[in-house]
């Protein structure tokens, strides 16, 4: 798969660590609100990628964090903790928001039929890890303590600004921060690693370590969780785009002066999703949920199929007038497939060399960098194409694994709904005839209850007399 790469900013064949396997790890949600629909435009087109190399062979292992405790309200690590800020919103312990939260994320990624990584990994199970490493940073002098807190170094590395595309003097932490600057930094981009003093001092969650009482920054939960469960090599971690600075870029730091060796190969970052406002952030408030979706009538997976219509690594402005155009193409979409499923014919063989080549042109799509799109055109050209019915059916379900729309399972069901609809319809008219035919016995009309009773016997009907009433059955 050719996939592009933020370090280095170009694409690049993906070459696992060890052949036939990827290693993969994902920034998971900062669970102080729910996710809105920007940041599962992240999670889902990671679930694409993740669902694309499964498809074209590859074993693969992901490993999701919880951001449980640590994010600071900046990207930085100045400001309150979000989980915190959380809380007191909602009069609640740090701890229930971030159950409630966390159910509530994975309901979202049910529902958008994200799957559930191999791995999710709360910050707070690993203290004992964050520890671990940051021990090792000061051993090997990439960190100091400086006034009660423990910090990352960065005039320690040849670059720290991995990524290459930073204007040092705009984003260096202090300069953005200039309100928030911390006396205590060496430089002005290094980051926290542990605090025990910080200027809110009502941090809920904290614990014992060998710089005194207190909890880890952010960047190093992603690093201590991905070496815990991934090892020492990475092949592609995911996120949005805003986390590649700082974020990721001091996740580089830390895990390389820890590691001593070149951690993760591959940078796969998602485009954001912007509304009118611009960025659409739950910081800001007033931000759209799956939830919100529904409740306007929209199933989930157009929003799926919204993500899917365009490149995750262009920014994709939300409107309803553009949902609502994905929602009549998902619905003719799901027709087609009806009409397909009701008219399957399994005796009826089709060429198999022709089945083939739209697998070939689908992998070749996923293979390009994620072109979501071309899969969707592959899918299309199979809907219109000379194949029989039943090969349609079962290429549409393999292509379905990856696109995730349900499309197969959605014409199965309608299928039944119109099964238990028609014998719902049996019965009550069953039974409406039943009664016109004691009505007619009490009437001495007898003509009628026997045109009756023919009918009942011509739909299979049997009825007995008992003492409770008629009962009647389906002749078996
Ligand atoms: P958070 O819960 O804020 O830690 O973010 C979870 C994920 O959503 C991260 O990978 C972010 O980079 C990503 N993200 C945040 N805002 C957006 C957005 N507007 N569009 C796409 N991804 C986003
Ligand atoms: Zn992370």
């Amino acid at each position: 798969m050719e996939l592009y790469n933020t370090l280095g900013q170009k694409k690049l064949i993906l070459e696992p660590h060890t052949e036939g396997k990827i290693n993969m790890y994902t920034c998971g949600p900062t669970v102080y609100h729910y996710a809105h629909i920007g940041n599962l435009r992240t999670y889902i087109m990671e679930d694409v990628l993740e669902k694309s190399l499964r498809y074209t062979g590859y074993d693969v292992k992901r490993v999701m964090n919880i951001t449980d405790v640590g994010h600071l309200s900046s990207d930085a690590d100045t400001g309150e903790d979000k989980m915190l800020a959380g809380a007191k919103r909602e009069h609640k312990t740090v701890m229930e928001i971030a159950k409630f939260y966390t159910d509530a994320f994975f309901e979202d990624c049910k529902k958008l039929n994200i799957k559930y990584p191999d791995v999710v990994e709360p910050a707070t199970n690993c203290i004992d890890d964050f520890i671990n490493m940051v021990s090792v940073l000061l051993e090997k002098g990439y960190a100091y303590r400086q006034g009660g807190n423990v910090y990352f170094d960065t005039s320690k590395l040849d670059n720290y600004y991995v990524f290459g595309n930073q204007n040092e003097d705009d984003l260096a932490v202090g300069v953005r921060d200039s309100v928030e600057e911390d006396e205590n930094k060496r430089n002005k981009s290094d980051f926290v690693l542990w605090f025990t003093k910080s200027k809110f001092e009502n941090q809920e969650l904290k614990w014992d370590s060998p710089w005194g009482y207190g909890y880890p920054g952010w960047h190093i939960e992603c690093s201590a969780i991905s070496i815990k469960h991934l090892g020492e090599y990475l092949d592609i971690h995911c996120g949005g785009i805003d986390n590649a600075f700082p974020h990721h870029t001091n996740e580089i730091a830390q895990s390389e002066a820890f590691l001593g060796h070149k951690w993760c190969s591959h940078w796969f970052h998602v485009l954001h999703l912007n509304d009118a406002r611009g960025k659409m952030s739950k910081s800001k408030g007033g931000f759209l949920t799956v939830s919100l979706l529904e409740s306007k009538g929209y199933d989930p997976l157009v929003y799926r199929l919204f993500c899917l219509q365009s490149h995750y690594r262009k920014p994709l402005v939300f409107t309803y007038e553009s949902l609502d155009n994905t929602a009549k193409a998902y619905d003719k979409l799901l027709k087609r497939v009806r009409d397909i499923y009701n008219n399957k014919n399994d005796d009826i063989k089709s060429d198999k060399e022709l089945y083939g080549v739209y697998e070939e042109k689908f992998k070749e799509a996923l293979n390009s960098d994620l072109n979501t799109s071309m899969a969707l055109t592959v899918l299309y050209d199979v809907l219109k194409s000379d194949l029989s019915n039943n090969d349609k059916l079962e290429i549409i379900s393999k292509f379905d694994y990856v696109l995730g729309l349900d499309l197969v399972k959605k014409a199965e069901a309608a299928e039944q709904n119109t099964e238990s609809e028609n014998q719902d319809t049996d019965t009550a008219e069953i039974e409406a005839l039943i009664e016109k035919r004691t009505q007619a016995r009490k009437n001495k009309d007898w003509a009628t209850a026997d045109a009756i009773r023919d009918e009942l016997n011509a739909r299979n009907v049997v009825i007995k007399d008992t003492p409770n009433g008629i009962e009647w059955s389906f002749r078996k």
